[in-house]
């Protein structure tokens, strides 16, 4: 059964849950209701195509607009963000994405959920959960800026004041019903267009971001043949590509993360592109062990590297 016993009197017990959120390593925690999102954003990017191959985008539209659709019993999301930032990063050969040269950050945030919720049955015993990393229709950029948060930037990533777009983003759905947080209202992006400006294949719009010509999409998403626009304009890119984070002025003075997790594996930024283009499944396998890198898979990463090379 949901409990649903009104909320005012639990504005301790939610800080107690974000105080112990933070003592576990999450950087910042939020709370808001399941109520339903408004999907226009989502309808007018996918009337678009913007999807490109992410075609389980399409699928459960109504699972992504109404979370209670997802787990009935929800009361209450607990939006959770982890800096991720691991710092300047020089690379000897073709780069690999901030969120990558790391452990995979879906178990990292997973375990940190668990002892979470461990915390939260103890001051609500009957609690049900889901946690979700990436793992269902879930819109958390969305659900985070209705947490309080952060706002979504024009280069449609979740921005926070402290830690800018560096920040993996968890959701827990609990059954127990707690005080939101304010939904942060305002963008802060003002008259910048540092990130549409530098996106070298054009993907960018204000508030939209064209899969089909995105390189992060293309490197870890995309199946079949390599587009032309890769070939052409990947910028040294081999897995993901943090060009629109990189020149954000609020991703500009991030303190580094405390998590060794997201620290990069000792050979990932080492590795040559000619070094690449003659690795062995086994050599791969040894140096993107547990990296969200081991996804894109031997072949692709190959492939890739045949036409990546940094300008
Ligand atoms: S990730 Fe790279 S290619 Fe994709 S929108 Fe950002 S700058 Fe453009
Ligand atoms: S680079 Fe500028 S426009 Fe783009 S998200 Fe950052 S602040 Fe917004």
């Amino acid at each position: 059964m949901p409990i649903s016993t009104g909320w005012p009197e639990r504005v301790e017990e939610k800080e107690r849950i974000r105080a112990e959120a933070l003592s576990l390593g999450f950087s910042k925690a939020g709370f808001t209701t399941p109520e339903r999102i408004r999907g226009d954003f989502l309808l007018h990017w996918l009337e678009n195509g913007a999807e490109a191959g992410m075609a389980y985008m399409r699928r459960n539209i109504e699972l992504r607009l109404e979370p209670e659709k997802l787990f009935p019993p929800v009361k209450t999301i607990i939006s959770l963000a982890v800096n991720y930032f691991p710092g300047e990063l020089k690379y000897a050969g073709p780069k690999i994405s901030r969120y990558a040269v790391g452990k995979d950050y879906h178990r990292v945030l997973k375990k940190m959920m668990k002892r979470l919720f461990t915390f939260i049955r103890t001051l609500f015993p009957d609690v049900q959960a889901r946690f979700f990393v990436d793992s269902a229709p879930v819109l958390e950029r969305e659900i985070a800026r209705r947490a309080g948060i952060g706002w979504i930037g024009k280069n449609t990533m979740l921005i926070t004041k402290e830690y800018g777009s560096w920040v993996f983003l968890g959701e827990m759905f609990i059954s127990v019903e707690l005080p939101p947080d304010s939904p942060v209202q305002t963008g802060y992006c003002g008259t910048c267009t540092a990130c549409i400006d530098a996106c070298p294949t054009g993907a960018l719009k204000p508030y939209f971001l064209d899969s089909r010509l995105c390189l992060s999409y293309i490197t870890v998403e995309h199946k079949g043949e390599i587009p032309e626009v890769y070939k052409d304009k990947n910028h040294g890119w081999l897995f993901g590509c943090d060009i629109c984070q990189e020149v954000c002025p609020w991703n500009a003075r991030v303190r580094k993360t405390t998590m060794e997790e997201f620290l990069p594996g000792p050979q990932i930024l080492l590795l040559k592109r000619k070094e690449l283009l003659s690795l062995s499944r086994e050599k791969f396998d040894e140096i993107f062990r547990g990296t969200p890198v081991k996804r894109a898979g031997f072949e692709k990463l190959k492939e890739l590297a045949r036409y990546c090379i940094p300008k």
